[in-house]
């Protein structure tokens, strides 16, 4: 069987880069260290770096001692006041990508624009970006969620982008914003690494009979990549580990393609390399 693995699949720049952070701080920083929800969405990283002494907590209280790690998400900027106040030693391993999306957000709402976030509103990027917006901006999923809005909506809209978020996505709804205001100032801030594994996935999708989209179900970036792959193959199947293959899904299949999100590791992806290439269907 033909195995295409797609060339921009795995650890993104963002997520490497929170990975080391994390990783010298269990040399450097005091302990005990926590980071506020899982560094990165990837449940077996989650749980590896768990046995390396960094813990995944939901909420961090006042007697909370030692090191908090901010994730690669990012954070509402008054929970790390909060953090620095009570004594804690704060490590922050927001991704540069997120950060522009932060600030970005920031500048609009400061220049007075009614703010758009495209985005998914309980996801914690959006949350902490959100927060930069001084909590005023409106956050929409779809181009159907943009009715709803109309009376929130000055003509003066400004728009930021969920780092992880479909260049597609982005079109449709500026397009619609665009009929709606009479001056609309855009940031795309969807990141390189997710512009890049969008459009490999799109290829792959084209070239195979089955995709497999390896990474953590809670990930975003995962989700929409399986999603833009479905799209164009309907065999497409998200899954976390070698152990979700099953054989009927590659019954009959020639040519198999593989991506996965940013937060995936290279072991779980090179185990299932290893199984799709020695399966003999
Ligand atoms: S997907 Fe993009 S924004 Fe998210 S961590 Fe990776 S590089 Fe940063």
């Amino acid at each position: 069987m033909d195995v295409i693995l797609a060339k921009h699949a795995g650890y993104c720049y963002g997520v490497e880069r929170a990975l080391k952070i994390a990783k010298e701080a269990i040399a450097n920083c005091p302990k005990p260290i926590v980071t506020l929800g899982p560094i990165i969405h990837n449940p077996q990283v989650v749980n590896w770096l768990e046995e390396l002494g960094i813990h995944a907590v939901d909420e961090i209280s006042e007697k909370q001692k030692g090191t908090v790690i901010i994730r690669s998400h990012g954070i509402d900027p008054e929970i790390v006041k909060k953090f620095v106040s009570q004594g804690l030693e704060v490590i922050d391993a927001t991704c540069p990508f997120v950060k522009k999306a932060q600030s970005r957000a920031q500048q609009l709402t400061k220049e007075g624009y009614s703010v758009v976030i495209i985005g998914e509103r309980n996801h914690p990027e959006v949350i902490g970006i959100l927060a930069y917006a001084q909590h005023k901006a409106q956050v929409i999923e779809k181009v159907e969620d943009i009715e709803k809005l109309s009376e929130k909506l000055t003509k003066r809209l400004g728009v930021v982008v969920q780092t992880t978020q479909s260049k597609e996505n982005l079109g449709k709804i500026v397009g619609e914003l665009s009929t709606k205001a009479i001056e609309l100032k855009v940031f795309n801030t969807i990141c390189n690494a997710t512009q890049k594994s969008q459009a490999d996935a799109k290829d792959i999708a084209r070239k195979t009979d089955v995709v497999l989209v390896v990474g953590g179900k809670n990930s975003a970036n995962t989700s929409r990549l399986a999603k833009i792959c479905k799209q164009i193959n309907s065999k497409t199947y998200h899954i976390e580990t070698v152990k979700e293959i099953k054989k009927n899904m590659l019954n009959g299949v020639k040519r198999v393609g593989i991506t996965a999100g940013a937060s995936t590791a290279d072991w779980i992806l090179k185990d299932i390399l290893t199984y799709v290439e020695d399966l003999e269907i």
